[in-house]
């Protein structure tokens, strides 16, 4: 017993499993970014002398072979031997050592967010808190929208019949994707928003599909719908198309799933342009940074919506992180058809209630077991996840 309460945390083993599955080939999701075709993950397993295994999950980057490799080459070999418990120092270690230094950018932060998360997995072992009670959260209702790659684009009856799914399931937002073209995104606007009165929380994502002159067009037909926000209409670093599109209708823009690090954040927030802030735990450089960027989003009282990656870690991991926030936003709840990581790898991540809400896991950590069979089954596909 003494050894469970007192565990030996010095880190000596860093795996991380770049895995895949294929889509079946009929009704593939189209939306901005093309077809999707495969899912595709990193999952980051840190294992402590005193026997204590984290779980994390670092985003695939279309590239999963690769950021797994970076974990396990030269991340794995600046954080073996440390603190687990350390989580900022290791963060700091190797924001000096790699990510300041040699400007792998988006590439390092997606790598090490996996083994931040996988840090406050153990964290929670072995104090045998729950991540959003670490974070200084308590179990409360978070409101969902029924996201992930769904809703895409799709004749208006059929899409109608999709969205009529996850209202049954609870839901009470859903995300529509636009960026397929102007007349056609605004009819499937027009038609959810007839389909199901002005009750229904409508939210929009262009996944960078739009010129300025297509913002221009869209943009006052998504007021007239009442939509919530307009998401990366522009790629993550078009500060000035952002700027232009401000003026084009009331619509708040929204965007931070395409932003690394608390100082492409602190830019995103000083704009003053995008007032809903996306940041995701697999991305932008694991839980000890989003906790940074939350803190400045509080500052301008600004809400946050994590976006949410491939795999129940992350998925679970943002429910804890919104607990523990004086400001969350939405949970982007995953309504995809297929997906393994979700609902095999591991134990179910979250439920959505009648009223469209989740609640944080209760189970030490994440609160989440991985089935590591599954991962050992399912070895990476290579080639881009969308065509
Ligand atoms: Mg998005």
């Amino acid at each position: 017993m003494t050894e469970a309460r007192n565990p030996d945390l010095k880190i000596v083993d860093i795996k991380a499993y770049a895995t895949s599955f294929p889509l079946p080939k009929d009704g593939n999701v189209r939306l901005g970014i093309g077809r999707a075709v495969k899912k595709d993950a990193v999952v980051v397993k840190v294992t402590t002398a005193g026997g204590i295994i984290g779980w994390g999950e670092s985003h695939h980057a279309r590239a999963p072979s690769t950021i797994a490799k970076l974990v396990e080459t030269t991340l794995k070999m600046l954080v073996l031997g440390e603190d687990a418990a350390n989580v900022q120092g290791i963060w700091n270690k190797i924001y000096d050592k790699q990510l300041a230094s040699h400007g792998l950018g988006a590439g390092t932060a997606m790598a090490m967010s996996g083994i931040d998360m996988a840090l406050w997995d153990i964290r929670g072992k072995a104090t045998g808190w729950p991540l959003y009670k670490l974070l200084g959260g308590v179990s409360k209702p978070i409101a969902a929208y029924a996201g992930g790659i769904s809703l895409g684009f799709q004749p208006p009856a059929e899409l109608i019949e999709e969205a009529r799914l996850h209202l049954a399931a609870g839901y009470k937002a859903v995300k529509l994707r636009l960026g397929d073209n102007p007349k056609d995104d605004l009819a499937r606007v027009a038609a959810i928003r007839k389909a199901f009165g002005d009750d229904l929380v409508i939210l929009t994502d262009a996944n960078i599909g739009y010129s300025v002159a297509d913002a221009r067009t869209v943009m006052p037909g998504l007021d007239a719908n009442g939509v919530a926000w307009l998401e990366e209409p522009f790629p993550a670093h078009d500060y000035r198309s952002y700027r232009e599109a401000k003026a084009f209708g009331r619509v708040p823009l929204a965007a931070g799933e395409n932003h690394y690090t608390r100082f492409e954040f602190s830019r995103l927030i000083d704009e003053g342009i995008v007032t809903i802030l996306q940041p995701d735990l697999s991305k932008t450089g694991g839980v000890t940074e989003v906790m940074k960027i939350a803190a400045m989003a509080s500052a301008h009282k600004l809400p946050v919506h994590p976006h949410t990656s491939m795999t129940g870690l992350n998925m679970a991991a943002s429910i804890h992180l919104l607990a523990a926030l004086d400001h969350p936003g939405y949970f982007e709840g995953d309504v995809s058809k297929n997906n393994l990581f979700r609902d095999v790898m591991v134990n179910e991540p979250y439920r959505v209630d009648a009223d469209g809400n989740v609640r944080p896991l209760e189970g030490p950590g994440l609160g989440l077991e991985v089935d590591e069979e599954f991962l050992i089954k399912h070895p990476v596909i290579e080639g881009p996840s969308y065509v």
